[in-house]
């Protein structure tokens, strides 16, 4: 830090008079000279060691600048400044380009002149970012990531995944972002992102077609189709699609990165209508253990605490509820992506049937209702090929985006698939969805 001065306000409008930057309009009034007798001591320049461009400014930053002398009493006081050994107008507000300066400041009073200097980078702001594919396959490098509606800046991705944009669209609060895969192996990435991403900007690529792993339909191949995913069985009045989490075609799941559980605690709670018999216990945890064996992994903890069944969060309940349809549910509250589920059973002969505690279970995972193919979430009783692909890709993108800790993926992929069926003109980039804090 450099000296300060008691006095800098009055060092500064005189520095202002000298260098005529209060207009050229009004009558010049020099002060009376009380100080003839002072010499002057010294001279002082002072300004942010880091200064970044506005939006307004781009590609150049404004430099706050103050000049002080000693003792601050003199008057007639000649002050000018140089950046990079050029002469500028006004000292207090340089104007420079992205780069290292050096500001000079000259003071002169009465003959006597004291110089000072200062060193000021002006920084340009950078996006940083890592795309990691769902599928675990290796990153789609020589991706172009694109800012601005118009795509006015744009990087690529490098071998390890990272990319880098140094962008005046950093500035602002929110900005346009594309990513496209000249390979196509991922789905394009179209989305609206708020300022505070830019500093770990990191995606999720949704591969353009998913693999099965494991036994049931392990190495089969099916193209991704999100429009599909995402489209509720026609005539049904649902708003929800497969992914329920989006609610509507195009939004966000909404669910905050890292609150999925790796293994939900479920409970078999008791009601006034039963409870669930050993076997029904049995049978509901066969048809739960397809399900492990789609994903790869333990999603079902069998639960003790009766909490479970009373303030729900985290877990699953399952319950003989009566009424005329058994029911199953996924919620979300708090900001959380899984607070609760339930499968409710009319009579405890509901556990007994595959089919329907199959759907409920996908019901209890966040998936809705479709028949944009044969699915045991509408018209089939077993998971077809494209069910298997779906949960393992939900799983799948659920886990890389706490790894990346991103929510930038399968919304933004299905608005990169829009705009490549229906073109971009029809098509708005998707917000990120904000959750509220837990
Ligand atoms: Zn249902």
């Amino acid at each position: 830090m450099r000296p300060t001065f008691a006095r800098l306000a009055t060092a500064v409008a005189a520095a202002l008079v000298a260098c005529g930057g209060d207009g050229a309009t009004k009558p010049r009034i020099d002060p009376v000279d009380t100080t003839a007798t002072q010499a002057l001591v010294s001279a002082s320049i002072s300004a942010p060691a880091v200064v970044n461009p506005t939006q307004a400014t781009w590609p150049n930053a404004t430099i706050p600048v103050t000049v002080g002398y000693s003792p601050s009493t003199l008057s007639n006081v000649q002050i000018s400044c140089t950046v990079d050994g050029i002469p500028v107008t006004l000292c207090s507000g340089v104007t420079a380009s992205i780069g290292k300066h050096v500001i000079k400041a000259a003071v002169t009073a009465s003959g006597v002149t004291k110089v000072d200097s200062v060193e000021v980078v002006v920084a340009a702001p950078l996006i940083i970012g890592q795309i990691a594919m769902a599928d675990g396959s290796s990153c789609p490098t020589g991706t172009m990531v694109f800012a601005g509606e118009n795509k006015e800046d744009a990087t690529q991705v490098h071998n390890d995944c990272t990319f880098s944009l140094p962008t005046k669209f950093a500035l602002g609060d929110t900005v346009v972002f594309r990513a496209i895969d000249p390979s196509a192996r991922m789905k394009d990435f179209f989305g609206r992102v708020p300022k505070r991403y830019f500093s770990s900007f990191n995606i999720v690529g949704i591969p353009a077609v998913w693999t099965i792993k494991g036994d049931l339909y392990g190495g089969a191949k099916i193209t991704v189709d999100l429009e599909a995913a995402y489209a509720p069985p026609a005539g049904s009045g649902e708003v929800s699609g497969f992914y329920t989490r989006g609610r509507q075609v195009g939004k966000p799941w909404k669910y905050t990165v890292g609150s999925y559980p790796r293994a939900i605690p479920t409970l078999a709670c008791t009601t006034a209508l039963g409870t669930m018999s050993a076997d029904d216990s049995a049978s509901f945890w066969s048809f739960a253990a397809v399900i492990q064996q789609i994903v790869g992994r333990v999603v079902f903890a069998a639960s003790s605490s009766q909490t479970a069944c009373t303030g729900p969060i985290g877990s699953i309940e399952l319950k003989i509820a009566g009424g005329t349809h058994a029911g199953g549910s996924f919620g979300a509250i708090s900001g959380r992506d899984f607070s609760y589920g339930s499968v409710n059973a009319r009579t405890g002969d509901d556990f007994h049937n595959g089919g329907t505690v199959r759907h409920e279970i996908g019901h209890v995972l966040s998936f809705g209702h479709t028949n944009s193919w044969a699915s045991v979430m509408w018209s089939s009783s077993t998971f077809s090929l494209e069910d298997v692909a779906y949960i393992q890709l939900m799983d799948a993108v659920a886990a890389a985006e706490r790894t990346l800790n991103t929510r930038l993926s399968l919304p933004q992929a299905h608005q990169g698939e829009r705009v490549k069926k229906f073109g971009a003109s029809a098509e708005e980039p998707v917000d990120v969805y904000e959750p509220v804090a837990p």
